[in-house]
């Protein structure tokens, strides 16, 4: 295009000299751009009658279409040891005995923009290696924000029978990268890209850790309230006297803190049918606001029957890691709350299609399995979007991570005003948490 007396074309970046307004403009950092350096293809500044002015008819249409593609995926593990409030010393991982490793990936585009994404602990290893060999191969040379496309295209060439685990932690973590680099590019955080239902969300705190005794359970509860939460949750499931100690520990805690706190439960499907009954007739009174992943293999079958004989709400869904797994528990009328949780289920693509179906059922989603500031997104983002999930251990490691991630105040977490995901990596950790070196 040729140099014009409103704007100019060089190497790719549009370059308005006439822009006046550098608070409407937003560059790929997402800092307010200054209009003498230019914005990128596709970004728009809010001055289309500029614009309309430089560019007619099908140059315009080329200028804003320009593609950009994949060129890279690096992905690796990652372990930490994580501070737990009233025990001494560090716990390594960052939750359950399991709970040591996770992955990280980041996907690199031929003009050099980078997101990052996150799936949880699940064969860490076999994740990696099916991005570095599986679906690099597949995607490269896709657009990121074609996400659609990619899902396909994935289905199609690596998934064709509809398989969850690695295939599924994998494209979680990819896609949720690929939604980090949408939002640079568009100068959208990756909630407003969904939808932009709200400005901030509520966060319930994860505190409950098998290994407290009754008494620091309910100190540790007095606590997290204290810092602000007016919502909580304790596992149950774990302690070897059974579903009797779990209901005594609820009750600590509901005394500890009175009856304006919400108080959640997770077995993390850990409880046969007959336990989960048990339990649920034991603490009916305690005004629980819902009871997480009660039974073996989040049995559909089996939770729509306990959720016919209790009047603690269900919720239930996390790990599973697609659409037609989530739809099995709405469908069957298995759970009050569905928890689509992006770095399990096939990142933010996928979670939006299981909020979308919840939307018709009238049913709210929450945030269960951890990884608040990546599901953050999806809770702001959706209309039915409620709780997320603090969880002490993976928000140490995020903050490890990202150091610039949001913190809750009063209980309410806001989604930071910045591109994409919002959150900045700290190359040092990301190299001195890794251990697949
Ligand atoms: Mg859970």
């Amino acid at each position: 295009m040729p140099e014009s007396r409103h704007a100019r074309r060089d190497r790719g970046r549009l370059f308005i000299s006439g822009c006046r307004d550098p608070a409407a403009c937003v560059t790929l950092t997402g800092k307010p751009a200054d209009p003498q350096r230019g914005l990128r293809n596709g970004n728009t500044c809010g001055r289309e009658d500029l614009l309309d002015q430089a560019l007619s008819g099908d140059e315009k249409e080329v200028l804003l279409a320009d593609p950009v593609r994949i060129r890279d995926i690096r992905a690796s593990i990652h372990t930490v040891s994580i501070d737990i409030p009233l025990l001494e010393g560090k716990v390594a991982g960052y939750g359950r005995e399991e709970q040591k490793e996770f992955v990280v990936c980041e996907v690199v585009t031929d003009d050099g923009v980078s997101g990052f994404g996150l799936t949880g602990h699940f064969l860490a290893g076999a994740v990696v290696e099916a991005l570095r060999r599986h679906f690099l191969p597949v995607v490269r040379g896709m657009d990121p924000r074609d996400s659609e496309a990619i899902h396909q295209t994935v289905l199609r060439k690596l998934n064709p029978r509809a398989m969850t685990g690695v295939i599924s932690s994998a494209l979680s973590c990819l896609d949720i990268a690929c939604w980090d680099i949408a939002g640079k590019l568009a100068g959208r955080s990756v909630a407003q890209l969904l939808g932009g239902a709200r400005a901030s969300v509520p966060a319930y705190c994860t505190f409950g850790f098998p290994q407290y005794d009754r008494e620091q359970l309910a100190a540790a509860a007095r606590l997290h309230v204290a810092d602000g939460f007016s919502a909580l949750k304790l596992v149950v499931a774990v302690d070897e006297k059974g579903w009797r100690e779990d209901a005594a520990r609820i009750r600590a805690v509901r005394e500890a803190v009175g009856d304006g706190v919400d108080i959640m439960i997770d077995a993390n499907y850990l409880f046969s049918p007959v336990e989960a009954k048990m339990l649920c007739r034991a603490v009916e009174d305690c005004g629980l606001t819902w009871f997480e992943e009660p039974l073996h293999q989040n049995d559909a079958r089996a939770l729509a029957d306990l959720r016919a004989h209790t009047r603690i709400p269900l919720a239930a869904g996390q790990m599973e890691g697609h659409r037609w797994r989530l739809r099995e528990l709405v469908e069957k009328q298995a759970v009050d709350i569905l928890q689509p949780n992006c770095c399990f289920c096939g990142g933010y693509t996928e979670a939006r299609k299981a909020a979308h179906l919840a939307q018709t059922y009238n049913m709210p989603i929450a945030n269960g399995g951890g990884w608040p500031i990546f599901n953050m997104h999806t809770m702001a983002g959706l209309a039915n979007g409620w709780f997320v999930e603090w969880h002490l251990g993976m928000v140490q490691a995020g903050q490890i991570l990202f150091p610039d991630a949001p913190q809750p105040e009063g209980g309410v977490l806001a989604i930071p005003r910045r591109p994409g995901l919002g959150l900045s990596i700290d190359r040092d950790a990301l190299r001195e948490t890794r251990v697949d070196k």
